[in-house]
């Protein structure tokens, strides 16, 4: 597996950062996770807006415009094996001194990895995924796509020391998103979800569903959703760039609606492969 790591093009195992980085002593970072499908990137265009959006939340000077990020990614994909890949880069505020205050010059880190992506296991549509909810512990700038990952590492460990694959979080009695992911609610043939703010990440996924339901006539609400809509919910999906559109069907142990992935899931996942498949032709 070939990296990129500030300028060079190295195996994995060559790939080290000295130890005073401010993404491993503060968690001073950004990410992004970009899908490949047939080595055409998805949305990249909507994660390098996104990618800057982090980097001008955290203050720290984009290392490289969009042509350039454009370029790197391309070459990433060229060097490393399969059609379906997910590449994950990062950038942080470099290596310093150890001081919580900005360095007076800053030499930020990048770094790209690519790593095969499976489509999701045709039985996790079948049969649906089981969540849990948990308290949204995190901070209050969850809209940065930040490397300090600590909370949501704890809320995703939760679900899966009970066998759950996602952890459903509610702040103040109102959904915000997953562990690792963005939630969606069906009720009465409509689509309803958080609105992008502070409390969630604006997710890529978030938005292709959300345009996707709108273009098919589906209603779509964009709304603050209470925790007893949550548990009301004819369906509730998770989204994310590496596990697309998945039905959950069992929250806290209890059935969601009939306890099987419903229409309304499998017409949105019918249109969101139909849409990945535009990308591939290269539209
Ligand atoms: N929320 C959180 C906290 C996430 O970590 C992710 C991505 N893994 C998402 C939402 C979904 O975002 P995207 O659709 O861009 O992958």
């Amino acid at each position: 597996m070939t990296v990129y790591l500030n300028g060079r093009w190295l195996p994995m195992e060559e790939a080290m950062v000295p130890v005073l980085d401010r993404g491993f002593i503060f968690g001073d970072g950004v990410y992004e996770v970009i899908p490949v499908y047939s080595r055409r990137p998805f949305r990249l265009r909507e994660h390098l807006r996104r990618l800057q959006y982090s980097l001008t939340a955290i203050k720290l000077a984009n290392p490289h415009g969009e042509a350039e990020w454009t370029a790197l990614i391309e070459a990433l994909i060229a060097c490393n094996e399969g059609e379906d890949q997910y590449l994950y880069l990062q950038v942080t505020r470099g290596p310093a001194k150890r001081d919580h205050a900005f360095p007076p010059v800053v030499r930020p880190t990048v770094f790209m990895m690519s790593t095969p992506l499976l489509p999701p296991d045709p039985v996790l549509k079948q049969e649906g995924v089981t969540a849990i909810t948990a308290i949204d512990n995190r901070w209050l700038r969850c809209d940065i796509k930040s490397i300090s990952l600590l909370p949501n590492v704890l809320l995703r460990q939760l679900a899966v020391e009970v066998g759950a694959m996602e952890a459903v979080l509610l702040r103040d009695g109102f959904l915000t998103e997953g562990a690792a992911s963005n939630i969606f609610v069906v009720k009465d043939g409509a689509l309803h979800a958080p609105p992008k703010d502070n409390l969630m990440l604006a997710g890529i996924t978030y938005d292709v569903v959300v345009e996707l339901a709108q273009a098919d006539g589906i209603p779509v609400h964009i709304r603050r959703i209470a925790e007893a809509e949550l548990r009301n919910a004819d369906e509730l999906w998770l989204t994310s760039s590496t596990r697309e559109v998945l039905p959950i069907t069992r929250l806290d142990g209890k059935v969601v609606g009939n306890g099987r992935p419903g229409p309304l899931f499998a017409r949105m996942d019918a249109l969101y492969q139909a849409f990945k498949a535009t990308t591939m032709r290269g539209g």
